[in-house]
């Protein structure tokens, strides 16, 4: 069974002084979703690292995964400017987002990065949200699963106990923040290929374990269609999960097209 994972991903916004009415408004709201949250379906918020204390706070017991947005390639050392994976450990994440597209295509973090910040992520025991998408002239040339493959090779040589720590998250690029989602039907292609790749890759028990989540402009009136089809695991949400309404609906909405445990 895979437990749908709903990850809000904040970027760069909102003020620190906003994160406990977010987090109190967002599980009023959840108490009205199907299912129990933490069992039956699971909320990651990823807001910038200089939120996480007060997130943690907010949060207390509630069963509410929070998670960096990145993650530094080593405990600690002169690495400046990064954010030390023990350091989000000691806050209490257990999650790290790793190669989302604004920073392989705005700071051009590349492959052999984003597997250095997945081992230092996975050595200090933070579960990895691994971002890949193509770009729409990759789409356009017909090399999304070329890309996507070439994305997901540094999981190559990752042990079980690796890869049961891995999510994967697929967000083709021209659909971020662009009000343009893939269709479920250009989502679940894609999510179908990934999860037959780690088969190939990386083993059948490790395929049928992943979650496979889609990202890129998924709002509440999206969310019931993508989440039915059979390959996609949850969403990675950016704009749409910045007002905990909205965010809500889109869980709702995804949660009520899928019976919780399918
Ligand atoms: C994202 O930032 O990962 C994302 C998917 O953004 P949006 O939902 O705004 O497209």
């Amino acid at each position: 069974m895979r437990v749908p994972l709903f990850a809000a991903n904040w970027k760069m916004n909102k003020a620190v002084a906003e994160t406990a009415e977010f987090v109190t408004q967002l599980s009023e709201l959840l108490v009205a979703a199907p299912g129990t949250l933490g069992t039956d379906y699971e909320v990651l918020i990823c807001p910038q690292s200089t939120h996480l204390s007060t997130l943690a706070a907010s949060v207390g017991n509630r069963p509410i995964e929070f998670g960096a947005q990145n993650c530094g390639t080593a405990k600690s050392g002169a690495f400046t400017g990064e954010v030390s994976p023990a350091v989000l450990k000691e806050l209490g994440c257990n999650w790290t987002l790793v190669g989302h597209s604004e920073r392989r295509h705005i700071y051009q973090e590349t492959d052999a990065l984003v597997l250095s910040r997945t081992r230092a992520a996975l050595a200090e025991g933070l579960r990895v949200v691994l971002c890949v998408g193509e770009k729409l002239e990759e789409r356009r040339a017909d090399q999304t699963m070329q890309v996507v493959q070439a994305q997901l090779s540094i999981l190559k040589g990752m042990n079980a106990s690796e890869l049961s720590h891995i999510v994967v998250a697929y967000e083709p690029v021209w659909a971020i923040g662009t009000g343009e989602n893939a269709s479920p039907e250009q989502a679940q292609a894609v999510h179908h290929s990934i999860r037959k790749w780690y088969a190939t890759e990386l083993g059948d028990k490790a395929a049928n374990s992943l979650r496979i989540l889609y990202g890129g402009s998924v709002k509440p009136e999206n969310a019931a269609q993508l989440l039915g089809e059979a390959d996609v695991d949850g969403f990675l949400v950016g704009g749409a999960s910045l007002d905990p309404v909205v965010f809500s609906n889109v869980i709702k909405n995804g949660l009520e097209f899928r019976a919780p445990g399918v």
